[in-house]
């Protein structure tokens, strides 16, 4: 949302049988429908309905809507005070906007598949290739953060590092 802080809304859902989590990826196209609606009802009248991102991520779908310039001007001060201490990855799919994101929004164009779950492959969280614009953007802006916050500090991305092997070898 160009900068703007958003609103966010997240919704799962489970199969009737085993309990377990459905892959966003198998849902009807009626299933993604009404969850949408669902987020929707969630958010209510919060925010600026005009400025919108829906996308989905392996096992939820999930909402942007930017705040109001009023809901903006009432964050307490360390809101605004606060640096960035961290970013989101990105979507697996953005399913509908109201304005172009940033490319740091976009999916990764060949992202590695963290494994969630070991009983559903379909389960997975993206993890950024590096290379495509859309990472290469989201890289510069781990840069920006780092810099600002001395945020991931080197002796843990060994264990970030070794974390994310692990995953990897799980699909
Ligand atoms: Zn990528």
């Amino acid at each position: 949302m160009q900068g703007t802080p958003v609103w966010l809304a997240s919704v799962s859902r489970h199969s009737p049988l085993t309990g377990g989590r459905l892959s966003t990826q198998i849902w009807s196209s009626e299933t993604m429908q009404q969850s949408i609606a669902l987020l929707r009802r969630v958010i209510g009248p919060a925010g600026n309905a005009s400025r919108e991102r829906v996308f989905r991520m392996q096992i939820t779908a999930c909402l942007h809507r930017a705040l109001t310039p009023d809901e903006i001007d009432r964050l307490p001060p360390y809101f605004h005070a606060a640096e960035p201490i961290d970013l989101a990855g990105g979507p697996v799919e953005i399913l509908y906007e109201t304005e172009p994101g940033l490319p740091s929004t976009r999916p990764c164009h060949n992202p590695d598949r963290y494994r969630l779950d070991q009983q559903s492959s379909m389960l997975w969280m993206p993890l950024d290739c590096g290379q495509c614009p859309p990472c290469l953007a989201r890289a510069a802006l781990h840069e920006e953060r780092d810099a600002a916050t001395g945020a991931a500090p080197k002796y843990l991305q060994q264990q970030i590092d070794r974390a994310l092997s692990d995953g990897k070898r799980g699909h």
